[in-house]
C-alpha cells in the first residue's frame, strides 16, 4: 500500500498527483474494488475524534492530502508533502483520462439536477469522456435499492460519491465490495463546483488565501467547520512536541 504519513492518527499516501492518478490507473486494471478518499484538515480532525470514521479512512486503498492545511501538518511534522491532491483535481484528471481510456463512471450525490449539470460540464471540458450515469444524493431506501441494481448493470470503473463527509466514506466502505466497482472516491462539493452552482471567489481572493473567507461569506452555516482549521493546526503542533 505504500508509505503513509500518520497525522493525527490518519493515514496520508505520500504521492502527488501523477502518482495518484497512476495508482488509480492500476485500480481499474486490477478489477478489484478501492476506497480513495480526499483527506482535507476538517475531515482528518473530525476523524481524530471519531473511531469508526478513521477506521474507514486508515482502511482505503488511497487517501490524498486535500488542501494546504494538510502539506503545512506534514512540515510540521518533519516529513514535507511535495504537493497536495485535491478532490477537484483528481475528477479532474479521471475524467480527462476516461476521455483517453473510455473508463466508465457514474456520478451519485448532490442535489437532484446538479450531478447531471456537472455532466454534461464535464463532457465539454473532456470531449469522449465516459460517463455512464449520474443520480442525485437524497434517496430513501427504495430509491438505493434502485441506485445498486442501476450500478450492478452499468458496472462503472469510478464511482463518484458526494454525500459531504464522511457519509459518502461511510456509503462506499458499505457498498463498494458487493458492487466489485473498482474505485470508489468522496468528492463532497465538487460537484457543485463543477454544475456551475456554486461559484469559486474572485480570482484576487484566490491570490490571498481568502477562498474560506468567501464561502463563509456566502455560506455563513459553514462558520463551525472553518472553526476546525485552528483545532487542527493546535492538535498537529501538539503532535509534533510529541515526535
Ligand atoms: N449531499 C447529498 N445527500 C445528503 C447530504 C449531502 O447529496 O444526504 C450533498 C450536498 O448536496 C453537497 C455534497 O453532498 O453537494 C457535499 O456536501 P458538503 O458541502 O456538506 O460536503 P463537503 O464538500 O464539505 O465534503
Amino acid at each position: 500500500m505504500g508509505e503513509r504519513l500518520e497525522i493525527l492518527g490518519v493515514g496520508i499516501d505520500k504521492v502527488n498527483s501523477q502518482q495518484a492518478l497512476e495508482k488509480i490507473g492500476a485500480f481499474i486494471a486490477s478489477g478489484q474494488p478501492h476506497q480513495i478518499v480526499t483527506a482535507n484538515a476538517e475531515i482528518i480532525y473530525q476523524a481524530s475524534k471519531n473511531e469508526k470514521m478513521r477506521h474507514v479512512i486508515n482502511n482505503a486503498q488511497m487517501v490524498t492530502a486535500d488542501g494546504s492545511g494538510v502539506v503545512w501538518a506534514s512540515h510540521q511534522l518533519g516529513e514535507p508533502l511535495k504537493q497536495r491532491v485535491t478532490g477537484i483535481d483528481l475528477v479532474n484528471s479521471i475524467c480527462e483520462q476516461s476521455a483517453k481510456d473510455k473508463w466508465k463512471i457514474y456520478i451519485l450525490g448532490s442535489a437532484p439536477g446538479v450531478a447531471a449539470a456537472a455532466a454534461v460540464n464535464i463532457r465539454n471540458k473532456f470531449p469522449g469522456c465516459n460517463i455512464v450515469g449520474t443520480h442525485h444524493g437524497y434517496f430513501n431506501a427504495k430509491e438505493e435499492k434502485q441506485i445498486l441494481a442501476e450500478l450492478e448493470q452499468l458496472k462503472p470503473d469510478v464511482l463518484f460519491v458526494a454525500l459531504g463527509a464522511p457519509k459518502q466514506e461511510y456509503w462506499i466502505a458499505g457498498h463498494l465490495a458487493e458492487l466489485g466497482i473498482p474505485v470508489g472516491m468522496g468528492i463532497g462539493g465538487s460537484m457543485d463546483v463543477l454544475s456551475g452552482n456554486v461559484k469559486r471567489a474572485p480570482k484576487w481572493m484566490q491570490k490571498m488565501s481568502l477562498e474560506w473567507l468567501y464561502r463563509l461569506l456566502i455560506q455563513p452555516t459553514r462558520f463551525k467547520r472553518v472553526l476546525a482549521l485552528p483545532k487542527f493546526m493546535l492538535a498537529v503542533k501538539k503532535q509534533a512536541k510529541q515526535k
